[in-house]
């Protein structure tokens, strides 16, 4: 029988709408063997996905998703961490950095919209991000709630998305430094979502993750919801050219988003390759001490 995973996963502990405890259960019920907790810039959620993996009996995978530096105006950069040790101090640094710069952006975004007669405060802001960093489906969801917007994506188009009038860019993390904490942290990195990096053409995306690869990526998502079944084909011979390991996900956040936990259908064998690797850089670091 074949087994599905999804390795891409966000929950209360950054922007998603579900707690990390309640996952499991939604994994479970879509016929899961293994799930990855990929959090945007924050481990916290970590513990009580775990918990409640084991309790059910499904696989926990420890991970997150970086913001990095797109290095154009246009598209986003994110980088998923697998297998990551949440206590690495490499790791933990680089998230109180980024961390710094959510708190930092929140309040200009709110101010934007202020500036535009959008009557919304940075506490109620706060309220709705429940104590994780504020991401902008916090405010979205703000936006919507006071009738502002008929919905998240409505919320993006017309104020927070990248050429809307409340944008504010955020300082992101050196794609170099994101893959560095990921692996000091034990774990592999991945590519997410390559569609999202907005590439010119394909010689543009293959120049992208050429020197991402240079920097030490391990990995391409392939699946994902944004990709059409001609993109999944083509960021899969990406990868088997640059012979980087392949995974996917559905994204779920939730309410936030209206795809379903589980909906990407990857086969357990992308979970398996990752395991390999890990195993053979162990025992080369083994070898070399
Ligand atoms: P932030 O990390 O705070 O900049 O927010 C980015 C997050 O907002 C992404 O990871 C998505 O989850 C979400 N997002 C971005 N664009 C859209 C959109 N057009 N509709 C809904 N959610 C979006
Ligand atoms: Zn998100
Ligand atoms: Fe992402
Ligand atoms: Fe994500």
């Amino acid at each position: 029988m074949l087994q599905y995973v999804d390795l891409h996963l966000h929950s209360t502990a950054s922007d998603g709408t579900d707690a990390p405890g309640a996952l499991p259960a939604l994994a479970e019920r879509a016929g899961l063997c293994a799930i990855a907790l990929t959090d945007h810039d924050t481990t916290v959620g970590h513990e009580a996905c775990a918990a409640a993996c084991e309790r059910i009996g499904i696989r926990f995978v420890p991970g997150i998703e970086l913001s990095a530096e797109r290095g154009q105006p246009r598209g986003s950069m994110h980088i998923l961490g697998y297998f990551i040790d949440p206590t690495d101090p490499t790791l933990a640094g680089v998230i109180e950095e980024v961390s710094g710069a959510r708190r930092e952006r929140a309040p200009q975004i709110v101010e934007k919209l202020n500036d535009l007669r959008v009557a919304i405060t940075l506490e109620e802001v706060e309220a709705q991000a429940g104590g994780a960093f504020i991401g902008r489906p916090h405010i979205a969801e703000v936006l919507r709630q006071k009738g502002y917007v008929k919905s998240i994506k409505d919320a993006f188009t017309r104020y927070l998305g990248q050429n809307a009038p409340a944008y504010v860019r955020k300082d992101n993390l050196p794609t170099e430094r994101a893959i560095e904490a990921i692996h000091a942290a034990g774990g592999l990195a991945v590519l997410a979502h390559p569609v999202q990096l907005r590439s010119e053409d394909e010689q543009d995306l293959q120049q992208t993750v050429q020197r991402l690869v240079d920097q030490g990526l391990d990995g391409l998502e392939i699946h994902h919801a944004d990709h059409t079944a001609a993109q999944v084909q083509q960021y899969r011979q990406l990868a088997h050219r640059l012979d980087l390991l392949t995974t996917g996900g559905s994204d779920y956040h939730g309410l936030a988003k209206t795809i379903a936990l589980g909906s990407q259908r990857v086969p357990h064998e992308h979970l398996d390759q990752l395991d390999q690797r890990l195993q053979r850089a162990a025992q080369v670091s083994k070898r070399s001490r």
